[in-house]
């Protein structure tokens, strides 16, 4: 049985005339530690989706397993407690909280763990480090770069150690560079074990992962092991190099954010 199995999902908003099939039957599975990209235009359905592979967005019809768990006949608490368990996120805004430091910010996870203070910071610390930002534990997020929060957004992803990460375009506002190396690190992470669903506009980014799922109209319309080598970009990227000033980087993910 696969570590992850979508079973025709459907999501739809609204009803009658107004109604919406944002996601309109999708079937697929993942095993344990693959690195997955999703992609397709703005408004096929990715985010929704990514929502119901979340736990956080009950399909209208389909099953969702995980684990052998099949997790919309979970109650509330219960789904609460395997989202805490198996699953980190990061969202397409880093949605850190402005008035809370760094690290603050990455031990939000954690309020609900059964852990003592120092334990839990400590953790936290672990988080920035592998993420490279445990000397900047203590500013505010308006203190840091685009990419240094989301690095932190990462960091809250992975400070409980869950074995499936799910990332809504988590470079959609980096410059090529800074999104490179935030790619590097969700495949240290991948190589470590841990199951990646990302959903990107970027080719670049999608290099990354070793299986693209596409998505058109709220439907898988591809499903393939990915072709294009990562060491190809990179070679690319370094013969670029000096890389321009971050601010005049051309944004990888230019293209309007859905
Ligand atoms: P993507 O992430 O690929 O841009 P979304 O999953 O956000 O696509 O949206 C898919 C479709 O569902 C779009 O037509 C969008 O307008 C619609 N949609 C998304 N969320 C909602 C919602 N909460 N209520 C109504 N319609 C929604
Ligand atoms: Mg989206």
């Amino acid at each position: 049985m696969s570590y992850i199995i979508a079973e025709d999902l459907t999501k739809h908003y609204g009803s009658g005339d107004v109604a919406v099939a944002a996601v309109a039957g999708i079937s697929f599975q993942i095993e344990e530690g693959e690195f997955i990209g999703i992609m397709g235009e703005s408004g096929s359905g990715k985010s929704t989706l990514l929502g119901m592979m979340g736990a956080m967005n009950a399909p209208t019809s389909g099953r969702f397993v995980v684990d052998e768990i099949d997790i919309y006949t979970l109650g509330q608490e219960q789904r609460a407690d395997f989202r805490r368990e198996f699953l980190g996120f990061i969202f397409q805004s880093f949605h850190l909280v402005p008035y809370l430091t760094v690290i603050e910010n990455v031990m939000l996870p954690l309020a609900v763990v059964k852990a003592g203070k120092k334990e839990k910071r400590e953790m936290a610390e672990e988080a920035l480090r592998q993420v490279g930002l445990k000397d900047k534990a203590h500013r505010l997020p308006s203190q840091i770069s685009g990419g240094e929060n989301e690095r932190v957004a990462i960091a809250r992803a992975i400070v409980n150690e869950p074995p499936v990460l799910l990332a809504d375009e988590p470079t959609g506002n980096l410059d090529t560079k800074t999104s490179r190396e935030i790619m590097e690190l969700l495949k240290r992470f991948n190589r470590k074990g841990m199951t990646i669903v990302m959903v990107t506009h970027s080719p670049e980014c999608a290099g990354f992962a070793q299986r693209i799922l596409r998505v058109c109209d709220g439907l898988l319309v591809g499903d393939n092991s990915n072709v294009r080598s990562l060491d190809q970009w990179q070679r690319k990227e370094r013969q670029k190099e000096p890389l321009p000033d971050q601010n005049q980087a051309v944004a990888l993910g230019s293209l309007p954010t859905g």
